[in-house]
């Protein structure tokens, strides 16, 4: 497509001059000569600036304009997606250039760039895989840690190959120095906060040097709640209208913990702001969130039309690592999503998304996502109180996530977890947790050694339990099925809709694809009268269709991509992704399985299920197709806990099969 990152942008290439005028008005634009000096005088620099003074944007493109970054690639990671994605799309404007050409990005499933590029956006994640590859990360000449006071698990493991890697192609001193040099290009490492952490990571890195960037931050009024507030979203509808009605032109940005907040809040506004008085201005409702593809948020970028006041619903990425233009009113619900490990008394451990309180750091930043432009006001929907006995700032991810697929990776690197250099370490009940899954799967023998299955699940860009079942399958004849399942559940939203007032007409529209033996084969049910839907009809039918029956239609076009990116991973692996089993339904159930058994339960006299490989007692989630029905025993996605812990994603499958496989040899060991 001719220029489409143009258009995502609003900005053709007559407006380019406009964007150059933006780049130079950016309170880091005065300090350009100065930083890219001390980048390319020091090995690692950590630079600390406030949120919006230009860092992500503008210091790839200095170094790049400048020279500084030599002849190799310029890497800039970040934690979430979609402001990889939309990072790349902004900066490939700037250099006027399109996307994927020089500027590019590169993100789990999606990638844009070229033998061109020469800037890069990748996730932490992408470029933790990269090191499978290219353990020196050879192509880089200078890596930039964005968002690092974030603290993912990823980005630790960066900052930790990153001291390893520069020692190497920095200090070696051994043979001819020429040869050497040409070999290792030496690396320069960026690490770039916004919160006042910095010391920790200047200690990491023997000292580094800090630079602080001034921003232009304006003062911020903050109201909290008098009392406390039992429903966020609705709080945060009242006292939208009121800024609305009250107060003076601004746009107004709204924190909500996740995307079906986001999306019952955007609901209810829409309603009543149709209902207000034709003097009162127009409300245009943005959101953005991870789940979204790239693109899709870009009118939170453009300016508010004439009369017109913008409301912009966003998670915890409109913090710090995207700044939107035009926010003078901040309300802050003070929730937010976590991942969090549950380890005990659960047989295997897993994350779970936990809505939870956020922390003095967070809610700060929140706050100043107001006064960028100028004076602003923030409404905390919590107390005062509330405030004070908020967490200073987040745990870092490391001390509270599954391990279980950082580890295979570090292994396929000849690296334990255990021996590395880390900013924090884990503790050691969910290193072997992790452990035990990945020898439960095969990954590691009874030593801990990589297993050549395990080497080939790290390959694929997918969870360890979701590649032993796609690489079971080559065996079981189904790889075909297998795939079209596992994109479903590796896409960023759930397939079935489910809204609570609506529940019985979506379980009544969806009768025709419940399939006996549970929730996966129902799934492939879906896509396969999905794929009829899309070689008959047009894009108008596919959306009325997948209405109807209450799918999510982006989950079935994100899968469809994912599936394509998964094929690529089989035809690389020599695994034919073509081979279909029809309607055998034990051969696909099998291949689950061997990627499941931890995930299984087996029925119990008084009817409950309890673990077969942990100590729960859990019972099948309402939204299950199997929910009413006694099978001797199941396999599962994942639990979730609320009064009770509740199975979801769960299949019918023989005792059998576990003998088959011989997973239950292992659980006692
Ligand atoms: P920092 O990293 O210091 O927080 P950024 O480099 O992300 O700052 O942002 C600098 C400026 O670029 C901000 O004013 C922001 O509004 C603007 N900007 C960033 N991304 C986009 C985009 N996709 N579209 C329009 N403006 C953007
Ligand atoms: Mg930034």
């Amino acid at each position: 497509m001719e220029g489409d990152n143009q258009n995502i942008n609003g900005a053709g290439p007559s407006t380019n001059g406009l964007l150059q005028d933006q780049r130079k008005l950016l309170p880091i634009a005065r300090g350009r000569d100065a930083l890219v000096r001390e980048i390319q005088e020091n090995d690692v620099t950590i630079l600390l600036g406030e949120t919006g003074s230009g860092k992500t944007t503008q210091i790839p493109q200095y170094l790049l304009e400048s020279g500084a970054s030599g002849s190799g690639i310029i890497a800039v990671t970040q934690p979430r997606r979609v402001a990889a994605t939309s990072l790349a799309v902004r900066v490939a404007a700037e250099q006027n250039d399109k996307l994927g050409k020089r500027v590019g990005y590169s993100v789990r499933f999606d990638e844009r760039s070229s033998p061109e590029t020469r800037i890069k956006y990748l996730t932490d994640g992408m470029i933790v895989r990269e090191l499978l590859s290219d353990p020196l990360l050879s192509q880089y000449s200078v890596i930039i840690v964005d968002e690092a006071h974030e603290r993912t698990l990823r980005t630790d493991l960066l900052i930790s190959n990153l001291k390893m890697i520069q020692g190497k192609r920095n200090h070696r001193s051994t043979g001819s120095k020429e040869k050497e040099k040409e070999k290792f290009n030496p690396l320069k490492i960026v690490i770039m906060s916004a919160t006042l952490d910095a010391e920790k990571f200047s200690m990491f890195y023997q000292n580094a040097k800090i630079i602080y960037v001034k921003g232009r931050q304006h003062p911020v009024k903050v109201y909290h709640s008098l009392e406390s507030q039992t429903d966020y979203v609705e709080s945060a509808m009242r006292t939208f209208f009121q800024i609305h009605t009250d107060q003076t032109p601004g746009d107004v940005l709204i924190f909500l913990p996740g995307q079906e907040d986001i999306e019952s809040l955007e609901k209810s506004i829409r309603l009543f702001a149709n209902q207000l008085p034709h003097d009162v201005m127009d409300v245009l409702i943005c959101s953005m969130y991870a789940a979204q593809a790239p693109g899709q948020n870009s009118k939170v970028f453009l300016p508010s039309p004439a009369r017109t006041r913008k409301c912009i619903l966003a998670t915890n990425i409109a913090e710090t690592s995207i700044t939107i233009p035009g926010v003078k009113y901040v309300i802050d619900t003070g929730m937010c999503k976590e991942k969090r490990y549950l380890a005990r008394n659960t047989g295997g451990g897993f994350d779970t998304l936990l809505t939870r309180a956020i922390t003095k750091s967070s809610a700060m930043q929140r706050a100043g996502r107001a006064g960028r432009e100028g004076m602003g006001l923030c409404f905390r929907l919590y107390t005062e109180d509330a405030f004070d006995t908020m967490d200073l700032s987040p745990e870092p991810e490391i001390l509270r996530c599954s391990l279980t697929s950082s580890i295979l990776q570090l292994k396929c690197l000849n690296q334990d977890l255990e021996d590395l250099d880390l900013m924090d370490m884990p503790d050691t009940e969910s290193i072997s947790s992790a452990l035990k899954t990945l020898w439960l799967l095969d990954a590691i023998d009874q030593n801990k050694e990589l297993t050549p299955l395990g080497r080939q699940m790290a390959l694929f860009p997918l969870e360890p339990v979701h590649a032993r079942a796609v690489i079971a399958s080559r065996e079981q004849g189904c790889t075909s099925e297998v795939l079209d399942i596992i994109s479903v559940l590796s896409a960023s939203s759930k397939l079935f809709v489910d809204v609570a007032e609506h529940r019985e007409a979506a379980s009544e529209a969806r009768r025709m694809f419940r399939h006996a033996s549970g929730d996966h084969l129902t799934i492939l049910n879906v896509i396969r009268a999905y794929s009829d839907i899309s070689t008959t009809g047009g894009k108008a039918a596919r959306r009325e269709w997948c209405r109807k029956h209450f799918l999510n239609e982006k989950t079935l076009s994100e899968a469809s991509e994912i599936r394509s990116q998964l094929r690529q991973a089989c035809g690389r692996m020599r695994i034919d992704w073509n081979v279909s089993c029809g309607d055998g339904e034990g051969q696909l159930l099998k291949s689950l399985a061997y990627g499941l058994a931890q995930n299984s339960a087996f029925l119990q006299p008084d009817g409950s299920y309890k673990q077969t490989m942990g100590h729960s007692v859990i019972k099948i989630h309402p939204g299950s197709v199997l929910c009413d029905k006694k099978v001797p025993a199941i396999i599962y996605d994942e639990l979730i806990y609320t009064n009770q812990i509740y199975a979801r994603g769960v299949s019918s499958v023989q005792k059998s099969t576990f003998t088959a496989i011989g997973a239950l040899n292992r659980r006692s060991s």
